[in-house]
């Protein structure tokens, strides 16, 4: 059998990338807490439906990313390449659109058939929070100020540049629709194959296309900004002015639209300089039609999601897990005491390795090579004269210790060195 591989554009998480991934994850859920959202999950897997209408037969998400397969009772399944819609099938499926608002914070991996490069996977990871039933631009200011605090948290203040834009309410949308048809289909000859397609079903994502001869034709095409209507413009003045309230920075980028359909009014990206190509490490916007077109009551909503990948390689590294004792057992009689000496330590919080066979060298060796602060060398005869021996790994120095019925003193002096 050849060797076994991963999966092209999966990855292991190993403890060190584990850990990075625990770090962005446990400050993004203390401060959504902070905020009132509640974490929730959704299945990895859903009907296609669920993804397919909402994220928008024109992208490509729906158009080449989607893992999908018929499971064996024969139904259509996705893999999630995104959270929101699963979560907006789960608030109708589970009957909570009237209990708004509602806040959510969730994190998981997520599933898209991409090119594998740097930053960007087949399994990848995101945090993400989600707002729904709040129309006010007050919403829009919550989200982006509870992103721009998580990434603040991790380290990146600084590091990364708001991008904020706004694609309008439905009408203006149909207006600026408009203007962007007339303007490539006089270009249609130099346009890339795929939005030619785009031209037909939904020509705004020509904007986000990652081709070059796109994006030059892009960068001259017509501003969303110039079709807006009044509602329009005076809710995005409102988002803008709530983050100049908050001391937010943020850049006017007029050529931000977001991968997914669904998106109405503010759309916004915090993007790093320092990963190359694939720079944003977060994106999110308003989707107000979404619940409706899911079959739910209008509901508007807005929120976000981060890359945790991009954010692990960015942070500093994380402070080290707590060092271990080392529980070294020689000979027979030992091996059981150790066993009952390791569980008593746990039971008074000290992380413990034992160490499971070998002789004194061996377990001292693996008890180096896991950092250990301490070691308890159980010997046969210290254990006839009632004590183990105490050795501070850090300094060599090397002391008995009675081996009472609760070790009060053993735990002490341990407490003592790793203090
Ligand atoms: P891109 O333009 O880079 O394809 P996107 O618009 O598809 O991004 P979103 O759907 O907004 O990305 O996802 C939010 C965040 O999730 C991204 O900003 C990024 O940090 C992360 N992300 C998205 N796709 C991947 C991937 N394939 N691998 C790793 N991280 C990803
Ligand atoms: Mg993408």
């Amino acid at each position: 059998m050849a060797a076994l591989q991963p999966v092209r554009g999966t990855q292991d998480l190993l403890p060190e990338t584990a850990l990075r991934h625990r770090r962005v994850i446990d400050a993004a859920r203390a401060l959504a807490l902070l905020y009132g959202y509640a974490e929730m999950a959704t299945p990895i897997f859903e009907f296609t439906e669920v993804f397919a209408r909402p994220i928008g037969e024109a992208t490509d998400i729906v158009q080449k990313e989607m893992y999908t397969f018929t499971d064996r009772g024969g139904d259509q399944i996705t893999l999630r390449p995104e959270n929101t819609a699963g979560v907006v099938r789960a608030v109708i499926s589970g009957g909570l659109v009237h209990e708004a608002p509602l806040k959510f914070f969730y994190s998981g991996p997520m599933f898209r058939y991409e090119r594998p490069q740097k930053g960007r996977f087949r399994q990848f990871h995101q945090i993400g929070i989600e707002l729904l039933g709040v129309a006010s631009p007050q919403g829009d200011i919550e989200v982006i100020a509870l992103g721009n605090r998580i990434l603040d948290a991790l380290g990146l203040e600084g590091r990364t540049e708001l991008e904020l834009n706004t694609l309008g309410d439905p009408e203006s949308r149909l207006r600026y629709r408009d203007a962007l048809v007339s303007y490539f289909s006089a270009r249609h000859h130099e346009l890339s194959e795929d939005s030619r397609r785009r031209l037909e079903r939904n020509p705004l994502r020509i904007l986000d296309s990652k081709d070059e001869g796109d994006k030059r034709l892009s960068a001259e095409a017509p501003l969303f900004t110039d079709y807006l209507n009044a509602a329009s413009r005076d809710f995005f003045a409102r988002v803008c002015e709530g983050l100049g309230r908050l001391g937010i920075a943020y850049r006017l980028n007029p050529r931000l639209v977001r991968g997914l359909d669904y998106y109405t009014h503010t759309a916004f990206e915090f993007v790093s300089g320092e990963l190359g190509a694939q720079g944003t490490v977060l994106g999110g916007g308003r989707y107000d039609g979404l619940v409706e077109l899911m079959g739910g009551p209008a509901m508007p909503g807005v929120g976000w999601a981060a890359g945790i990948e991009r954010l692990a390689s960015l942070i500093a590294e994380p402070p080290p897990p707590p060092r271990p004792i080392a529980i070294v057992p020689v000979g027979a009689t030992a091996e059981a005491a150790a066993l009952t000496i390791s569980e008593a330590l746990r039971d008074h919080g000290f992380a413990v390795d034992l160490g499971y066979s070998g002789n004194l060298t061996r377990r001292m060796r693996r008890a180096n090579r896991l950092n250990a602060r301490a070691a308890v060398i159980i010997g046969e005869d210290e254990m006839a004269r009632g004590t183990v021996i105490l050795r501070d790994l850090d300094s060599g120095a090397q002391s008995e210790a009675p081996m009472e019925p609760d070790l009060r003193e053993l735990r002490a002096r341990l407490a003592a060195l790793l203090r």
